[in-house]
């Protein structure tokens, strides 16, 4: 029976090996994306890092939130991250290795102001020296975020996001990473997506700091949006020739069943999701016609503040997983519309619950470019999925298949001239997904979390055989 077993499992991993191999049409898909085409994978820095307490580094909102009873669902925490922090320079080579152009990581604030603003830590300046180097060394480029979610927690501690000291303190740390590491850094990121790290950690709760509070949320929304403006500025005054941009999530929104009702309820959803962020960056203000209690932002703006708000990026990161269905309801707070989820209507969902529906990174792509945006990259996607983990192979046929989907999607986008100049494949490796835990894997390449080895998965070595020819 045994031996039986065993047998089938190496006719299973034979077979997935083999439709793992990228054939004619997948050759032709990558070929469409024309040479000058941005190929990268991405990663953040609580996600991989670890080192939470060490050279200095002082604690974030996540290390406070993962360390909270009932925050992660499996009681982890990003304390060892993927031991990044001592295996940045494996991990460059890892991205050389798979043919990709260049490696999106964020940096971390409270490693380099402890306390957010202030002291700052040698220690932790020199870290990104060393990984920039690395990415030098490799000739890898590398494309920095500069705010991934982990907020000092002392800046947190007097108010975060919703007190607007912060707008001043982000400023300066973003004014220290540019005169730091100008000369290494082309591509900078101001934040990464506003509207989850502000509806998740501010209004649900279910991010750090876990708060939950209509008004706190305003007022975050209104900070961040006042500091993508000023940390574009910062980053374009100091560095005048660098490529400022910005990344935002985003995904279709649609009603399960069309009614009036619905019809609004999907206005307001995709208010809050897709536009709220972005639009005042663009000049347009808050889209408050569509949802309503945006038109409490002024209570919280100054004089002025209007104009301070745009700010014209070099290009704009986009971060697609997922469709969002709803149907109106009134007792939901804010939105006035309650979320179906996918695998209720029998849909595909990932490991995460995340509908896979490759349809919707059209649909969304096709809305952006109603904005007058004349330079996007695709700087997150990805799926979770579970990997077949053998001796000597990991087997991800799904993975490559999500891939297959959405890259097909991105490239009849880019058909219908759509300006889509890259894609960062989420993520370079399996890393720490928040409050999920470890168990959700994206990667590209696996990690063994009780060694922390590396090993390409068979999307990895598709990634390298499509982007070698
Ligand atoms: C975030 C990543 C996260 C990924 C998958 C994105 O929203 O930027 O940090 O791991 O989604 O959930």
């Amino acid at each position: 029976m045994r031996s039986r077993l065993i047998a089938l499992f190496c006719v299973l991993s034979w077979v997935s090996s083999y439709l793992a191999q990228p054939d004619s049409t997948d050759k032709k898909l990558f070929e469409s994306f024309g040479s000058d085409f941005k190929w990268g994978a991405a990663c953040a820095a609580y996600q991989v890092e670890g080192a939470w307490s060490l050279d200095g580094k002082g604690p974030s909102v996540w290390d406070d939130f993962t360390h909270r009873r009932g925050k992660v669902k499996t009681k982890e925490n990003g304390d060892q991250g993927t031991d990044f922090y001592h295996r940045y320079n494996e991990d460059i080579l890892l991205v050389k290795k798979l043919g990709l152009d260049a490696f999106r990581f964020s940096i971390s604030w409270s490693r380099i102001f402890p306390e957010g603003t202030g002291k700052i830590n040698p220690e932790g300046v020199e870290f990104y020296h060393k990984v920039l180097d690395a990415c030098q060394e490799a000739g890898v480029e590398p494309w920095v975020t500069l705010y991934h979610w982990d907020l000092p927690l002392a800046l947190e501690k007097k108010g975060g996001w919703a007190n607007r000291e912060i707008v001043q303190a982000f400023e300066a740390f973003v004014r220290f990473c540019a005169t730091e590491y100008g000369t290494k850094i082309t591509h900078w990121m101001v934040m990464n997506e506003p509207a989850a790290f502000v509806g998740l950690g501010y209004l649900a709760g279910i991010h750090a700091p876990g708060k939950i509070s209509i008004r706190t949320f305003l007022k975050a929304s209104h900070h961040v949006c006042l500091s993508l403006a000023v940390g574009g500025r910062a980053l374009k005054e100091v560095l005048p020739q660098a490529m400022i941009g910005t990344t935002f999530s985003c995904s279709t929104v649609q009603s399960v069943k069309q009614s009036k009702r619905n019809d609004k309820a999907v206005k307001r959803m995709d208010a809050l999701l897709n536009r709220l962020y972005i639009e005042p960056s663009l000049g347009m203000g808050y889209p408050s016609e569509d949802l309503p209690i945006l038109k409490r932002l002024k209570r919280y703006m100054l004089p002025g503040d209007s104009a301070k708000l745009s700010f014209s990026f070099d290009f704009i990161g986009l971060q697609n997983y997922f469709r969002v269905l709803v149907r109106s309801n009134r007792l939901v707070p804010v939105v006035g519309a309650t979320r179906i989820r996918p695998e209720k209507l029998g849909l595909p969902v990932n490991e995460m619950g995340f509908e896979v529906y490759p349809e919707g990174m059209l649909s969304i792509l096709r809305q952006f470019s109603e904005y007058p945006i004349d330079n996007f990259y695709i700087t997150e996607n990805g799926v979770c999925v579970n990997d077949q983990v053998t001796e000597n192979a990991i087997h991800d046929g799904d993975r490559i298949q999500f891939f297959r989907d959405y890259l097909s999607r991105v490239a009849q986008a880019k058909k219908e001239g759509i300006p889509i100049n890259g894609y960062f494949v989420w993520s370079l490796t399996d890393n720490f997904e928040w409050n999920e835990g470890f168990r959700p894997r994206f990667g590209l390449v696996h990690v063994d979390y009780s060694t922390m080895k590396r090993t390409i998965k068979d999307s990895g070595w598709w990634f390298k055989a499509l982007l070698a020819d």
